[in-house]
C-alpha cells in the first residue's frame, strides 16, 4: 500500500464546540499524520465552489450557509492508504448510520452538521488539496 495524502476539514460544528483536538486525536491514533493545517473562515463563493458537485441537491444552500457559519480547519493528512483510512475513521455521512468509534458516531450532530469532511478518492484528494493549499504551503 502506498503513502497517500488526503484533504480533511473540521467543520463549523466541530470548531464551535472546541472539538478539533479530540477529533484530530482520533485521526492521529488511526495512523494519519497532519502535514499541513490552517484555520479559515470560508467565503460563500469558496464554500459554494468546494461543494459544486452537490449544487443540484436540495441541501446545497443549507450546506453552504452552514460551512460559512463558523471557522473551519482545513488540513492535509498523510499515511498508508490515507484516503480510504480517513473515510473509514470519519464514519458514514449520517451519524445515525456511523460505526462505533468513528468521528461522526462520536461527535456529529446530524447528517448536515457532521463535523468532518474527507476526500472520497485519490483524484478528489489532489483536487481538494489544490483548492485550499498553495504549492508553497504543502511540504515536499
Ligand atoms: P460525505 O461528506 O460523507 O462525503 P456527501 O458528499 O454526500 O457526504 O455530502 C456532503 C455533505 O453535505 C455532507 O457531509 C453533509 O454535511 C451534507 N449533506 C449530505 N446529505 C445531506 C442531507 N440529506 N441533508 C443535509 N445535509 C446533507
Ligand atoms: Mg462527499
Amino acid at each position: 500500500m502506498a503513502v497517500e495524502r488526503t484533504l480533511s476539514i473540521l467543520k463549523p460544528d466541530a470548531t464551535k464546540r472546541n472539538l478539533t483536538g479530540a477529533i484530530n486525536k482520533v485521526f492521529e491514533d488511526a495512523g494519519l499524520r497532519i502535514v499541513a493545517q490552517k484555520r479559515v473562515r470560508l467565503t460563500q463563493d469558496q464554500a459554494g465552489a468546494f461543494y459544486a458537485e452537490h449544487k443540484a441537491r436540495p441541501f446545497y444552500g443549507e450546506l453552504v450557509s452552514y460551512m460559512i457559519s463558523e471557522p473551519v480547519v482545513v488540513q492535509i493528512l498523510e499515511g498508508e492508504n490515507a484516503v480510504l483510512k480517513h473515510r473509514d475513521v470519519m464514519g458514514a455521512t449520517d451519524p445515525a448510520q456511523a460505526a462505533e468509534g468513528t468521528v461522526r458516531k462520536l461527535y456529529a450532530l446530524s447528517k448536515g452538521e457532521n463535523s468532518v469532511h474527507g476526500s472520497d478518492s485519490a483524484e478528489s484528494a489532489a483536487r481538494e488539496i489544490g483548492f485550499f493549499f498553495a504549492q508553497s504551503e504543502i511540504p515536499g
